[in-house]
């Protein structure tokens, strides 16, 4: 629909239409989150009316299924330049040398079609080419910052379910003479999961209506719902099963088998989970997010703070610092944000005032933090993942204090004003911890310990277990005999 010519959209667009499976396939082997090493080609045949694809793709989602897939492959590099872009092409899985490998089984999902694709010396025709040479990536980008928005309503969804289940069982389910929901540690969790639903359902309504207006860039709010909502329905599906005890972690069918109510909670666990992996994972939305913030700064002032710029270039980022922050820093301390701005939010108008000083407090502290690091900020993942973990939870305050002010003008939805008031007391507890920890932190000690503990150093520690390295003796011993099934159980190997 985007990208497509307009021969493009009337040739496929029909067959989708009428219930044709697509499919997207970027990831290979070595290509995960990181595309640097993308091997899978496609080159102009001799006479030049075809491209001519070749490689293997992972994890198709789709792909066993699909009718069109949408290929990312590299193209020969244009004159003068040894780099080769990547580019995007429209495959059927019809044409000769389209084949699917293997059908991937996960952890949960259990409904999705996946598969490994192999193309050998597939023929696209030369007009299937998708946007232009070498724009993939991009492509690839725009793709998932739509995808965002997805998610985090698959991910609301999720949270209303657990609350469904949980309402049920924590009323219903008496243990030591009273119902295990007015139990204080139980409650602790039904009030949280209860503030973060509403919260996820509002940050959903809030990036759908920007997007849906057109007005806004939504690229950072997008990552952040998906980054934000993802890692809360993680949270709120795991207080679910451990509300649930032992049936929480029984499946659906075995508990169906002897006449228990059979909520799929542990399936709920194992579906969030891929959530926090894939469409960007939580780590790189974290560096995509960071980077949006720091990258201004690093363009106005990175020189400065560069050990290796030349004294030229420190000299004009002087010029330029000194021009753009007298009046940016200074700004990021004034601002009217005490009684009576945001009255008309009634209780909540003191969040909204947090969030305006909180708002600026993070600005100042990521100018800092870039001053302090210099261009090597961009290696501190742990402070820039503080610095988006306040920006997300101001972000998803400002979005459950507009929709409480809209719930609370109807008469059915009673309560918003609660919810949006604990979620606001809870994220500003994590606001308010998050700044100190920013440069006061044990960062550079675990990061010191990761890296003895890659360099064998603590092997010791792993003395008496049942060693992976025999899972993967097993594997290839599988892979000899031409079977994946797993073999007997292994004896506990010493491992040192
Ligand atoms: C069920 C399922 C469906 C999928 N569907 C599709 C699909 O339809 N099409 C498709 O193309 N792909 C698909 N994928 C692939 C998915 O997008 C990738 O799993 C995802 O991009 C992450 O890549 P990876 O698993 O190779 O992890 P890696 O990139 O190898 O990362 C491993 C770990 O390292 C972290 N990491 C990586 N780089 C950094 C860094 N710079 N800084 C800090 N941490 C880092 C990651 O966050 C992760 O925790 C699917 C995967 C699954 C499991």
């Amino acid at each position: 629909m985007k990208f497509g010519t307009e021969e493009q959209k009337e040739r496929y667009l029909p067959r989708l239409a009428k219930g044709a499976l697509s499919a997207f396939a970027l990831t290979e082997h070595d290509v995960g989150s990181d595309p640097a090493n993308m091997s899978t080609t496609a080159k102009l045949s001799d006479d030049g009316l075809h491209w001519i694809l070749n490689g293997e793709k992972l994890w198709t989602t789709n792909g066993p299924r699909a009718e069109l897939i949408v290929v990312m492959a590299r193209t020969p590099a244009p004159e003068g330049s040894n780099r080769k872009p990547i580019s995007a092409f429209i495959v059927e899985t019809e044409w000769a040398g389209v084949e699917v490998t293997h059908e991937c089984s996960f952890m949960g999902l259990k409904g999705l079609s996946n598969g490994i694709l192999r193309f050998t010396n597939v023929k696209i025709p030369r007009e299937n080419l998708l946007w232009d040479e070498g724009k993939g990536l991009k492509l690839a980008l725009i793709t998932l910052n739509t995808g965002r928005l997805a998610m985090p309503a698959f991910c609301a969804a999720g949270a209303k379910g657990a609350l469904e289940m949980c309402r049920d069982w924590a009323n219903s389910r008496v243990q030591w003479g009273r119902s295990i929901g007015k139990h204080d540690a139980i409650a602790q969790m039904l009030g949280k999961m209860t503030a973060n639903a509403f919260a996820m359902d509002s940050l959903v309504d809030l990036t759908a209506r920007m997007s849906d207006s057109g007005n806004f860039d939504i690229r950072l709010e997008a990552a952040i719902a998906k980054l934000w909502t993802s890692e809360t329905g993680w949270d709120t599906a795991n207080d679910a099963l451990q509300i649930r005890g032992g049936r929480g972690y029984e499946n659906h069918g075995s508990l169906l088998a002897r006449g228990d109510i059979p909520y799929p909670v542990e399936r709920h666990l194992r579906d969030a989970r891929i959530n926090m992996i894939f469409e960007g994972s939580s780590e790189i939305m974290r560096l995509f997010i960071a980077r949006e913030a720091v990258d201004s700064h690093l363009a106005i002032a990175g020189d400065l703070v560069n050990p290796k710029a030349s004294l030229g270039a420190k000299l004009r980022a002087l010029v330029r610092a000194g021009f753009h922050y007298v009046w940016w820093y200074p700004t990021r301390f004034l601002g009217w944000s005490v009684w009576p701005r945001y009255m008309k939010f009634g209780g909540l108008g003191s969040h909204l005032r947090f969030v305006e000083r909180a708002s600026r407090r993070l600005a100042r502290a990521t100018f800092h933090a870039m001053v302090r690091f210099g261009p090597k900020l961009e290696k501190r993942q742990a402070v820039l993942g503080r610095i988006v973990d306040i920006g997300s939870d101001l972000l998803v305050m400002t979005a459950v204090i507009i929709r409480a002010r809209e719930l609370g003008e109807t008469t059915e939805k009673k309560g918003a004003d609660a919810l949006a008031d604990l979620f606001c007391r809870m994220a500003r507890r994590r606001i308010t911890a998050r700044f100190p920890a920013l440069f006061n932190n044990d960062d550079s000690t675990t990061y010191g310990v990761a890296r003895r503990f890659l360099d064998d150093d603590f092997l010791w520690l792993e003395e008496g277990i049942v060693s992976a390295e025999a899972y993967r003796h097993q594997a290839e011993a599988a892979i000899l005999a031409g079977s994946t099934l797993e073999t007997e159980p292994l004896e506990p190997v010493r491992t040192t």
